[in-house]
């Protein structure tokens, strides 16, 4: 792709989003050396994919870690250049209050304490950035969306694919009317789950199954392709109780999702089987998304004029991670409200709860 046709493809994003068609990220002009300090929550897998993305962030640094042992957050402070006196375990947490270089805890902890720390964060003035899912009911996202806003304090969803640049050129494109009508989407996310012990296989620290961890990917997909918010779910869910490691919760679930506009969305959330894609189809074209959603490596294909071809997206100022670790700051420091707020997290909250109420209960679930 040349630079001007490249260009011309951010400027057309540009022009959708500020005409609020897209989820386009603050980009306020910000003073180079202001950076927001960050305290990292939860030092597991996924702390380890986001600590090393700071080094490429323009407004974001970590100042903090929390972990349950000392030693271990001993070994990562070595590591990423962080003081001792920015040290705290889930027990001294609170007395990050004191702390003037922690402006935002990031909760990267099972889910089932997300809420606990997000409300514990607000109390003691921080801004959060909190994971995915957010809670593990709607009503815990709204008691966290209540205590930050009491607290004046942003709350924000870790979801990265806002910020990535496969998925922003394919909400630009899905909405741009280039593909005609939208007829349907289907999005798939799964893959096989490992140790039975784990806590995503346990209800209380997960809240749910699949749904909760992964397809909360494929409904994400379903709602910023298309903008809109579903009418009505109805969902199957299939799970072998003899499995050992669906004992508390499930592990796949097929969900038809309803829009006003009469796109309907055939979404799969599995535990059993590797899936990350999804597809747009419209009455002109489809676009293909896969791997769709994964840390790198994601891509895009268009069928229009009976032509396939591999759709490249622009290139970003930013990857997906330091453009979601920096929006957050740049929120922070200009007051404006993330595009991924607490609020979003809740509606997938309440939608996935009528998804497994569908499944339970047999029917259709108006929303
Ligand atoms: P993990 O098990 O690898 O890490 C969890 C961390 O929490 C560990 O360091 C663990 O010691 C700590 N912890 C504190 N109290 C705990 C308790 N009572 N039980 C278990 N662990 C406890 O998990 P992860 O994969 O890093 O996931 C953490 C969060 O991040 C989850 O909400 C998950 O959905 C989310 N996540 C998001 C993405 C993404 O792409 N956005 C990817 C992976 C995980």
């Amino acid at each position: 792709m040349t630079f001007t046709a490249n260009r011309r493809r951010l400027l057309q994003f540009g022009a959708l989003a500020s005409a609020g068609l897209t989820a386009a990220p603050a980009f306020a002009a910000q003073p180079a050396d202001r950076k927001m300090g960050y305290a990292i929550m939860g030092l597991g897998t996924y702390a380890d994919v986001i600590l090393p993305r700071f080094a490429e962030c323009r407004h974001s640094r970590v100042t903090a870690l929390v972990s349950g042992s000392m030693e271990k957050a001993r070994r990562y402070a070595a590591q990423y250049g962080v003081p001792d006196r920015g040290l705290y375990t889930y027990d001294t947490f609170d007395s990050i209050r004191d702390n003037p270089e922690v402006d935002i805890v990031y909760v990267i902890l099972p889910n089932g304490l997300h809420h606990e720390y997000t409300l514990r964060a607000a109390a003691a003035g921080k801004h959060v950035m909190c994971e995915k899912p957010m809670a593990n009911t709607a009503a815990e996202a709204e008691a966290m969306i209540a205590a930050c806003r009491a607290a004046d304090r942003k709350l924000m969803i870790g979801y990265r694919s806002h910020f990535e640049s496969n998925n922003r050129e394919a909400i630009r494109v899905a909405r741009s009317g280039e593909l005609g009508k939208l007829r349907i989407v289907t999005a798939e996310t799964g893959f096989n789950i490992g140790d039975p012990t784990q806590w995503r296989l346990n209800r209380a620290l997960a809240g749910g199954g699949s749904m909760m961890d992964i397809g909360i990917y494929s409904l994400q997909a379903a709602r910023y392709l298309t903008g809109e918010e579903p009418v009505s779910v109805s969902a199957v869910e299939s799970t072998d109780r003899t499995d050992i490691r669906f004992k508390e919760v499930e592990d796949t679930i097929n969900f038809l999702l309803k829009f006003p506009s009469g796109v309907v969305a055939d979404c799969v959330s599995t535990y059993g089987s590797a899936h990350n894609r999804y597809r747009i189809v419209g009455t002109g074209g489809w676009l293909d998304a896969e791997p769709a959603t994964a840390y790198r490596g994601n891509s895009l294909k268009l069928w229009k004029d009976g032509q396939t071809a591999a759709h490249p997206a622009p290139d970003l100022a930013t990857n997906q991670f330091s453009g979601m670790l920096d929006h957050l700051s740049q929120c922070v420091m200009t007051g404006s409200e993330p595009i991924v707020a607490g609020e979003e997290g809740l509606r997938d909250m309440r939608i996935i709860e009528a998804i497994y109420a569908s499944a339970r209960e047999g029917r259709t679930i108006i929303l």
